[in-house]
């Protein structure tokens, strides 16, 4: 049998189907630019040791004739004769408020997701959407949620409440909630192999440095604190949303600038951070021009990575004792300079980090501190799907 993760976005589909047993991918997948005459799907097959790639447009008009055009891509390529061989779909929720679990599909589960979009209007409708099409398209398989803020609902009060009017939060659950907990989740099970430790003895600071940033601090194999808030735009500087400021620019942005809030949030959210700093939301593309003397983007990695380090203090602070630091996402698993800026200068906590390990680093697990450094510095791919797929897989055998 084969499980299908999906992972809807607002103008994109990212889907891997993979082997139930062993959660070994079958085909990974993503459908961009959905709603145009020249939406892309591109997939990678695998296939007894060697991989079939495939690029093709499509006018693809909306989500239900891109579920249609992935479900035709994976009879035609992995089932054949209409025979859809799936134990279950996990979809990714972005938004997922008091749930502490993966959560079996059902009317009651839709409600409380349509509910949430308030706290993820970015996000939430198109995971949501993504939901009802393949209810309508697979209406015998199991479907399971699978929020990113589940993992991090271990938080305590005094992580996750905010300095507001108590009503805010007994009301309106103004409150902090933590994103990429699949990420993190996944990268602390991983630390936990490779250190050959039991995940509930491990403190861990996790650094998810992808477009999207977060930090979580791991307590004893849980999430205790995390950077992302009530909603993804809290805490580190991250590709182009601007992490934490003053709320006070909100203030006089409105009040001097004449900037409305739809203005604003799509300032905060799409026109800062990276790109805000240095015209460049890519990682790879501000190194070079780091390389050439671009004092902005000079500026904006040593931001970049000072904001970090800001994090794993504090983080360490509460931690107390800590086994390690990982590393995960698309700049945290290929850049051995900002690994490295990041590190520099924390040796008194016992993070010392060795210069050549880490820039042979790359894509895969392995250790990158010094012989004699007491906290272990790991580099760990991560895998949301497969994390999604794991839960998915878990949550039908007990629910079902
Ligand atoms: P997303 O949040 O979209 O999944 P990714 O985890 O793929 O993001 O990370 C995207 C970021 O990773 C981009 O800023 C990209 O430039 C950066 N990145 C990818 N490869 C490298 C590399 N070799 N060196 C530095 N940054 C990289």
């Amino acid at each position: 049998m084969k499980i299908l993760v999906i992972n809807a976005g607002s103008s994109s589909i990212k889907f891997r189907l993979l082997n139930s047993i062993d959660l070994s991918p079958v085909l990974d997948g993503t459908l961009e630019r959905i709603g145009t005459e020249h939406s892309q799907l591109n997939y990678v097959l695998f296939k007894q040791g060697f991989k079939e790639n495939s690029e093709q447009s499509f006018a693809i008009k909306d989500y239900t004739d891109g579920f249609k055009l992935i479900l035709h891509t994976l009879s035609n390529k992995v089932f054949g004769n209409g025979l859809i061989d799936l134990a279950a779909i996990g979809h990714r929720v972005v938004h997922g408020e008091q749930f502490k679990l993966p959560a079996l599909i059902t009317e009651t589960v839709i409600n409380a997701i349509t509910k949430m979009i308030p706290l993820a209007p970015m996000h939430n409708p198109a995971n949501q959407k993504g939901i009802e099409i393949c209810r309508e398209i697979f209406p015998l398989i199991p479907q399971v949620a699978i929020f990113d803020t589940a993992f991090h609902q271990t938080m305590p009060a005094i992580a996750y409440r905010y300095p507001l009017p108590e009503s805010f939060y007994t009301e309106h659950k103004i409150r902090r909630y933590g994103f990429h907990g699949s990420s993190h989740q996944y990268v602390t099970h991983c630390a936990a192999q490779v250190l050959n430790k039991p995940v509930s003895q491990l403190n861990l600071i996790t650094l998810h440095l992808g477009n999207g940033a977060s930090a979580t601090a791991i307590q004893a194999g849980r999430s205790v604190d995390t950077s992302m808030g009530m909603t993804p735009l809290e805490g580190l500087m991250m590709g182009k949303r601007s992490g934490n400021i003053d709320p006070g620019i909100v203030f006089y942005l409105a009040r001097n600038m004449g900037l409305d809030f739809d203005e604003i949030e799509l300032m905060l959210n799409k026109q800062s951070g990276l790109l805000g700093v240095c015209g460049s939301n890519d990682m790879r593309e501000i190194l070079c021009l780091a390389d050439q003397e671009d004092k902005q983007a000079q500026l904006a990695i040593e931001m970049y990575c000072y904001r970090i380090k800001k994090y794993i203090g504090a983080y360490f602070a509460i931690l107390g004792r800590l086994d390690g630091l990982v590393f995960t996402a698309g700049v945290g698993e290929n850049s051995p300079v900002i690994r490295l800026k990041v590190c520099q200068g924390l040796e008194h906590l016992g993070i010392c980090i060795d210069p050549e390990k880490n820039s042979l680093a790359k894509s895969s697990e392995q250790e990158i501190q010094a012989e004699t450094s007491p906290v272990k510095i790991m580099l760990i791919p991560t895998d949301e799907e497969t994390e999604i797929a794991r839960q998915t897989l878990t949550c039908i055998e007990t629910e079902l």
